[in-house]
């Protein structure tokens, strides 16, 4: 399929030559006018993916439990900046107010959300309208406070690069143009790229997160100077990872990342080792990962299941009990333990709720 972003990408590899896969998902995702998530609301039922916040009320929830007890472990500072990295539809920031309200009576949130999608950015304005958030494009606007930040499913949507080792070397993964000029294809750099030096047999993928590690250490110096946590929930790795796991969505189905850029979402596994190590560098103390079924079921997924249970139509029950399924499965295609949730926080908040202790502390 060709789409309109297709042409640009096309005429920049004639121009330039093939593109790192980073400038490739920066492009599909970003684009100002084309870009995936700038362009449309991708979630639920009819888009293209589900997320667990649009799963079930209670994940988000729980999260609001977890920020209140955070908040608390932070010895309750009256000026906190309630942050959401990638709100999607604000629905789990509004169940998380919900719990909030009813956790931490004492806490009014001053609500920062990061987001670069105009429609989103409106579905959100709809779903909070009571919270009054102030909406920033990227997160060195947001307040110089002690913060507790959310980010679920926001670090996957990241641009990566990918390096492919040979018997010469790890040459870049790119993106360029079949021979007749009508399809992108992928391809390796020229040249070995001299900066990386990991030894891996021939032919193994490696994927470097960019973005994603500046921010997280920016978000850990955040925490050290100022106080805070950061919570990230996302499927991915905890062992430094070799291996692809680029994939596109397009309307619940795996589609190849090259046919529509643009028109379909692009991801790739949070690799978590990195992100730790990363805020670790900064002074920061690593909570987790935990797999997101024993992060859910610490902070009481059970319990508030339960709660709703009791209250319900037997309709109700059953759609309950299928939303704990799906949000606590461990098996492969299960959210339970691909998704993992990892906190980063500063140097004195050194348990928080529903997360092992960090190994330093
Ligand atoms: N957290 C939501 C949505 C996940 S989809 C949920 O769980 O349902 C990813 C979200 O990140 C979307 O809101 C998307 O618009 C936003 N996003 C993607 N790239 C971004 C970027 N570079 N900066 C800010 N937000 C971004």
């Amino acid at each position: 399929m060709t789409t309109p972003l297709f042409a640009e990408i096309r005429d920049e590899i004639l121009g330039q030559g093939p593109m790192p896969l980073s400038r490739y998902m920066g492009l599909c995702l970003g684009h100002p006018t084309h870009g995936y998530y700038r362009t449309r609301d991708p979630l639920g039922a009819r888009g293209d993916f589900i997320t667990a916040p649009e799963i079930s009320q209670m994940f988000g929830e729980l999260v609001g439990i977890w920020i209140a007890a955070t908040w608390a472990a932070m010895g309750a500072p009256a000026d906190l900046a309630l942050v959401e990295l990638g709100p999607g539809r604000g629905t789990l920031m509004a169940d998380a107010l919900r719990a909030l309200a009813r956790a931490a009576p004492a806490l009014s949130p001053d609500l920062h959300l990061v987001e670069t999608s105009p429609p989103l950015r409106a579905a959100q304005a709809k779903r909070l309208t009571d919270a009054a958030p102030t909406w920033h494009e990227s997160i060195d606007t947001l307040p110089e406070r002690p913060s507790i930040v959310v980010a679920n499913e926001f670090f996957d949507a990241l641009p990566v690069r990918q390096f492919q080792r040979t018997e010469r070397g790890w040459f870049e993964r790119l993106v360029g143009l079949s021979a007749d000029g009508t399809r992108l294809t992928f391809g390796l750099s020229a040249e070995p790229d001299p900066g990386i030096v990991a030894s891996a047999p021939a032919g193994v993928l490696m994927t470097l997160p960019g973005p994603a590690l500046d921010i997280t250490r920016a978000l850990a110096r955040r925490c050290v100077t100022h106080r805070g946590a950061v919570l990230a929930i996302d499927y991915g790795h905890v062992r430094p990872g070799f291996g692809d796991s680029l994939q596109a969505l397009a309307a619940h189905r795996f589609v190849d990342p090259l046919a529509a850029p643009g028109e379909a979402d692009l991801t790739t596994h949070v690799d978590f080792f990195a992100m730790g190590r990363a805020a670790a560098s900064q002074g920061a103390l690593v909570h987790g990962p935990a797999d997101q079924r024993d992060f859910l079921f610490a902070l009481g997924l059970r319990e508030r299941a339960e709660r709703l249970s009791s209250q319900a139509t037997p309709a109700q029950v059953d759609a309950i009990a299928v939303a704990v399924q799906r949000l606590t499965d461990p098996a492969q295609r299960g959210m339970g333990s691909l998704f993992k949730a990892m906190a980063i926080s500063d140097p004195a908040s050194t348990r928080l709720a529903g997360l092992p202790p960090p190994s330093s502390a």
